[in-house]
């Protein structure tokens, strides 16, 4: 059978000034940033962790 993955968390970058960071909708928020790559692989690493 065919199971959908929900994402429990909905992560979005945010940007503040020069830094960005990952930001969810349970309430986590990553370390800032000065890559916007690197705030979009906390916010990988997050989900993951959840997920585990
Ligand atoms: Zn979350």
């Amino acid at each position: 059978m065919t199971v959908a993955t929900e994402i429990a968390c909905s992560v979005d970058i945010e940007h503040a000034g020069s830094f960005a960071y990952a930001r969810c909708g349970c309430g986590w928020r990553g370390p800032g940033r000065r890559a916007v790559d690197r705030a979009r692989r906390d916010a990988g690493e997050h989900g993951q962790a959840l997920a585990a």
